[in-house]
């Protein structure tokens, strides 16, 4: 069993001060030993210099530090492939942290989390039974009871367990139906009910069955919109897609041969990537969403806001969509940091001219701000929530017979 005692440890921070008090916690957890560096290039200089010798198990960063600051340092952590742990710490506000902290796991450092200043022993503790567990592993289980396995996955996918729901979007100029997102539901004989996507899908993802997911998500997707159209109504329909899923080299050939063989046009089909996902980056992923696009896919970027390098992904991939994460929608009247979030996310999508979708949309007061905001497209409760395939049919028939009167 490892001791935690021994940990090879080291605090970056300017602030002596708060390396006084940090050490001054350690102290009381009885860890007596702690590399300090009051600057990041003072600690990659450390890094390097114990690589051979004897590695850094754990290092605790501040956000804001002169010249080099902690973003910086993680960016440099992650070019000297340095293979420990990491966590940010400091006094800005949570959201900040919790950025700080996408950005180190998108950097594909081991980052343990974030602890706001000033330090509570407490929450230093936490932090520190953690170095010895498996990184990322224990995702939060709701209720804290069931565990899904991977064998559970396939035997929902074996007995036709999962199915769609569909949530409309609606332009808001015009008010008219632009299409629906296809949301994956697992009803599960073992679990006694719905499974959340939260609990399978980053489950699915490490374990590869995400692909044979994804595939049964674009086929039950085609067939429902095949039912649409045959009903009358014109659709473009949006699926959720894996960065896993794009890094497969055929994803968009078979995605080209199903729609061909179903005659649905190309162009119906939006592709939803999630922002943060985007980060880990591949060739193979851009060789396939370059190749997705020739064949006339629309990309749309999804969640926008929630991941960090928005900007840089938004000028690598030819995205036609970009999707404001709920987040930022819903209660933005009573919140200044995320109206501007809203607001600005809004300019950009004008000024890259591609479609803005706002997520979350629950209440009239929701609904102005976004047509102020001259948002294109609008989805959420206030319009309707994700239904199953029958009843978004009648959905649609009773929408737009109320809106051509
Ligand atoms: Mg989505």
């Amino acid at each position: 069993m490892p001791d935690i005692t021994q940990l090879n440890l080291m605090i970056v921070d300017d602030d002596e001060f708060a390396i006084e008090l940090f050490l001054c916690a350690l102290e009381e957890l009885e860890i007596q030993t702690c590399e300090t560096a009051c600057s990041g290039q003072e600690a990659l200089a450390l890094v390097e210099s114990r690589q051979s010798v004897s590695p850094l198990d754990l290092i605790i960063c501040d956000i804001e530090m002169p010249d080099m600051d902690g973003l910086a340092l993680l960016r440099h952590l992650a070019e000297v492939n340095f293979d420990g742990k990491v966590a940010v710490i400091s006094g800005l506000d949570s959201d900040i942290l919790r950025m700080a902290r996408d950005l180190g796991k998108a950097h594909n450092l081991d980052v343990l989390g974030a602890i706001q200043k000033p330090i509570q022993k407490e929450a230093l503790a936490l932090l520190l039974d953690q170095v010895f567990n498996e990184p990322f592993a224990p995702k939060p289980k709701p209720f804290g009871k069931r565990s899904v396995s991977a064998d559970a996955i396939q035997f929902g996918l074996d007995n036709d367990e999962f199915t769609l729901f569909f949530q409309p979007k609606v332009n808001v100029q015009s008010q008219c139906v632009f299409g629906a997102e296809a949301l994956i539901r697992w009803f599960s004989s073992e679990f006694g009910g719905i499974v959340g996507p939260d609990e399978f899908i980053p489950l699915a993802e490490e374990s590869s069955l995400i692909n044979a997911i994804t595939e049964r998500v674009i086929d039950m997707s085609i067939q429902e919109l095949k039912r649409f159209k045959a009903e009358g109504h014109r659709l473009k329909l949006s699926i959720n897609v894996s960065m896993l899923n794009l890094s497969q080299l055929d994803f968009a050939t078979n995605l080209a041969a199903k729609l061909k063989n179903e005659a649905i046009d190309p162009s119906d089909i939006i592709l939803e990537i999630t922002e943060t996902a985007l980060m880990r980056d591949a060739t193979n992923v851009l060789e396939v969403l370059t190749r997705l696009k020739i064949l006339g896919i629309c990309l749309s970027i999804d969640d926008f806001g929630t991941g960090y390098s928005s900007m840089s992904q938004l000028q690598h991939i030819p995205f036609s969509e970009l999707k404001i994460d709920r987040s930022f929608v819903y209660g933005a009247g009573e919140n200044d940091s995320t109206r501007r979030i809203l607001e600005s996310s809004a300019s950009l999508a004008q000024q890259l001219a591609i479609a803005s979708v706002a997520e979350g949309v629950e209440t009239r007061e929701d609904w102005d701000r976004i047509s102020a905001l001259g948002i294109d497209l609008v989805q959420g409760y206030f319009i309707s929530k994700p239904l199953p395939p029958e009843d978004f049919s009648t959905w649609l028939r009773e929408w737009n017979g109320l809106t051509e009167n």
